[in-house]
């Protein structure tokens, strides 16, 4: 039996999914800047665009508030005698502007030896070669970190300046933020490498901060779309559309987003074999991921998640879509595999175990995630940066995507 049936509103192509109407979402959404991250304006009226996208295409629409900090950020500059830096104010950092003896430190070792009471603490090398795991990120915890920000904390320096090139974990960023703690309770800015080293130099001299940063009590809502399906069980679309901070956001994850409002366009009015559910995820790039705790908070029960589907990356130019299985038997498998078969620019493609597709894969629902062929520079270079923009992404390879997700629904 077919999975969907269309009603007489219209003739088939008008619901196949288009790269004009992809390309007009991912402009919109990317309009709404200049990010947005969790708490700001921006983000509030991208859950407003989505949401009234999903009604638009006959979804029952639920929104889950809930509390997350509004992070704003102007400038940062650093002062040693005649020697000034420009840095970057540090994620959720309160503002300052002091002055404090310069103390630097490389690893997590020789923390325990340092007087830094009053002090500007700069933090380069080793121990800034990664972002530290921010205490509350609900997904996984690294207790040597926790230690590494505490340890900071107890040390009561007046800011914390960190010196960092690229991690992969990061994004496309360099320098990256090392702290990126909503909890971490000390003033902080980062920047590169090469400024860290200079500075480094001041050890022991009187130093100047001055970060201009302010993080105040916001929320942002969680939408949650539905489809009725006359089938026991439901299956799960999902395209986070937050953004970090300073970036428009379009191949992460406009697109994806867009996708999943094709998707849904795509199967209004139709009567689906499951109930599908749409979730435009609020949260997959903040550290407290506040819209997948709401939702598994709303439906905390994923028992009945026959299958999910993640578009998170998708749509660079220059290889086909990347779908990748995570814990689906064989038989269903194989469903996806002949269906990808139809359609020649998506292809099955490597596992990365992160984004929202891990939440659901690591609670033992079946799942699929699209991402795009070139994943390192998708990830690496492109995601976080003032050069995410709409003309990176290529609307029709994620219109072919789009058609793939309708035509796998009509299967599972
Ligand atoms: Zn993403």
């Amino acid at each position: 039996m077919s999975a969907t049936e269309t009603d007489t509103n219209g003739p088939a192509e008008e619901r196949t999914p288009s790269a004009t109407r992809i390309a007009g979402h991912v402009r919109a959404l990317c309009s709404l800047g200049p990010d947005r991250f969790p708490g700001s304006d921006a983000n509030r009226e991208a859950a407003a665009y989505v949401a009234g996208a999903l009604r638009r295409a006959g979804c029952v629409v639920d929104e889950h508030r809930f509390d997350v900090p509004q992070w704003r950020a102007g400038t940062a500059e650093v002062i040693a005698g005649d020697f000034a830096v420009p840095a970057l104010p540090g994620p959720f950092s309160a503002g300052i502007d002091a002055v404090g003896p310069l103390v630097c430190v490389e690893t997590a070792e020789k923390l325990a030896g340092v007087d830094s009471t009053g002090a500007v603490l700069l933090l380069h090398g080793e121990i800034a070669s990664a972002q530290l795991t921010p205490r509350g990120y609900p997904w996984y915890q690294n207790p040597e970190d926790t230690a590494v920000l505490e340890a900071i904390e107890a040390l009561e320096p007046v800011a914390v300046v960190s010196a960092t090139g690229k991690d992969a974990m990061t994004g496309g960023r360099s320098p990256f933020p090392l702290i990126e703690d909503v909890t971490f309770r000390i003033p902080s800015a980062y920047l590169g490498e090469a400024d860290g080293a200079a500075l480094a130099a001041h050890a022991g001299e009187p130093v100047r901060v001055r970060i201009d940063s302010e993080t105040r009590a916001s929320y942002g809502t969680q939408p949650i779309g539905r489809m009725p399906g006359a089938q026991a069980g439901r299956v799960v679309v999902a395209a986070h559309f937050d953004t970090t901070h300073g970036t428009p956001g379009a191949l992460d994850n406009a697109g994806g987003v867009a996708v999943l409002l094709e998707v849904a366009e795509a199967l209004a009015g139709s009567r689906t074999a499951r109930e599908i559910e749409f979730v435009p995820f609020n949260g997959e790039d903040h550290t407290t991921s506040p819209g997948e705790v709401a939702y598994l908070a709303a439906r905390p029960d994923v028992s009945d998640i026959a299958l999910m589907v993640n578009i998170d990356g998708a749509g660079l130019p220059g290889g086909p879509t990347a779908c990748s299985l995570y814990g689906v038997g064989e038989e269903m498998a194989g469903r996806i595999r002949d269906v990808m078969a139809r359609f020649g620019s998506v292809a099955e493609g490597a596992q990365w175990p992160a984004s929202d597709h891990m939440v659901f894969a690591l609670r033992g629902v079946p799942a699929l995630a699209l991402t795009s062929t070139d994943f390192a520079t998708a990830s690496g270079v492109i995601s976080h940066t003032p050069a995410d923009t709409p003309d990176v992404v290529d609307a029709e390879l994620l219109a072919e995507a789009a058609r793939f997700i309708v035509a796998l629904l009509a299967e599972v």
